[in-house]
């Protein structure tokens, strides 16, 4: 068994053995979900980092089920990026021109408590990409491929290699994008294994990870990363604002001037999505936009990503447009 399959055994899947191994207090237990059908899993590596009997850590936020996830409210919906309707076959989505997008896998590193994904009826009996890659192949005006999921580095390399060769062989296609959270909770994910099945594509490469507070982006983390830097192909970063995890600006300010210290680029910086179950995370625009507009004074041009909103069936992501010189303090 691959290194990082048997370390991904070692995650978190119980909150009781969590809970033990962070010694939260049993006073917040009763605000624990104890069984959701997207249930708890943590990495190790992720795990480690929380503090100890800290219920407000950041990381901690990210994945711990919690009883007010079964709230509804008003503009939380189950698909709030309209992926049923972009459905074009069980793991094809097509919603930007020359884009396309495969679902690999339904399965990640972890589970992110406010993924917009988290209600997304995965086709898992089809374990073959023959009618998507039937469907790329006769629509030239696609030019690029991003494989998620799930997380596309769940797969096996023997896999992914199957699946971009055969990407390879599409005439029309130019680019390759990764989406991908593996990294951070498993950076062993990054064997040698896949770096060669990167360097071996004629496809141009885009690497991009997902990666909410500096506390995910330690030095395995990076030395994983810089190796897929080495080969040419470009690291950028997307990040969720996300309430109590990294709504202030020194916390954004801080993962933006880490992730360039690395050569990785931040690309995005998404408002949360509107999934039902994730309302407690959500940052105001007004307020994201003041963020953005006092770090945007702290840093260089190229260590500030696009805030941006995804809304179903637009064309394209709308940009949060800010004013650099209207910060408030929030
Ligand atoms: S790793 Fe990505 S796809 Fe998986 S649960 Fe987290 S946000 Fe969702």
């Amino acid at each position: 068994m691959q290194v990082w399959r048997r370390i991904q055994r070692q995650n978190f899947n119980s909150w009781e053995k969590l809970a033990h191994f962070l010694q939260l207090d049993p006073s917040h237990f009763p605000e624990i979900l104890k069984t959701s059908h997207f249930p708890l899993n943590l990495p190790l590596r992720l795990a480690q980092k929380i503090q100890k009997n800290h219920w407000e850590d950041p990381i901690l936020r990210q994945f711990l089920p919690l009883q007010k996830e079964l709230q509804d409210t008003v503009g939380f919906i189950k698909d709030p990026v309209g992926d049923v309707p972009a459905r074009k076959a069980g793991k094809l989505l097509h919603k930007y021109q020359g884009r396309a997008l495969l679902l690999c896998t339904s399965s990640c590193a972890m589970n992110c408590r406010f993924c917009f994904r988290q209600n997304f009826e995965y086709e898992t009996e089809d374990k073959s990409f023959d009618e998507e890659l039937e469907l790329i192949a006769h629509d030239p005006s696609l030019t690029e491929i991003v494989l998620s999921g799930g997380d596309p580095l769940s797969l096996s390399n023997a896999t992914l290699d199957h699946l971009i060769k055969k990407l390879s062989r599409i005439p029309h296609l130019k680019r390759l994008r990764f989406h991908t959270r593996f990294p951070m909770g498993i950076p062993e994910r990054i064997d040698e294994g896949f770096l060669e099945l990167l360097s071996s594509t004629r496809l141009q490469v885009f690497f991009v990870v997902h990666i909410n507070h500096a506390a995910e982006l330690d030095v395995d983390v990076a030395s994983a990363l810089k190796q897929i830097l080495r080969l040419g192909i470009p690291v950028l970063s997307q990040t969720v604002l996300l309430r109590g995890v990294n709504d202030q600006v020194a916390i954004l300010k801080e993962l933006f001037e880490n992730l360039v210290d690395h050569g990785i680029i931040p690309y995005y910086l998404h408002q949360t999505d509107r999934v039902r179950g994730a309302a407690h995370f959500e940052v105001p625009e007004a307020e994201g936009r003041a963020l953005l507009a006092e770090v945007s004074q702290q840093l260089s041009g190229y260590a500030i990503p696009k805030y941006v909103r995804e809304e179903a069936g637009m064309p394209s992501k709308t940009t949060l447009h800010y004013d650099k010189n209207k910060c408030t303090d929030f």
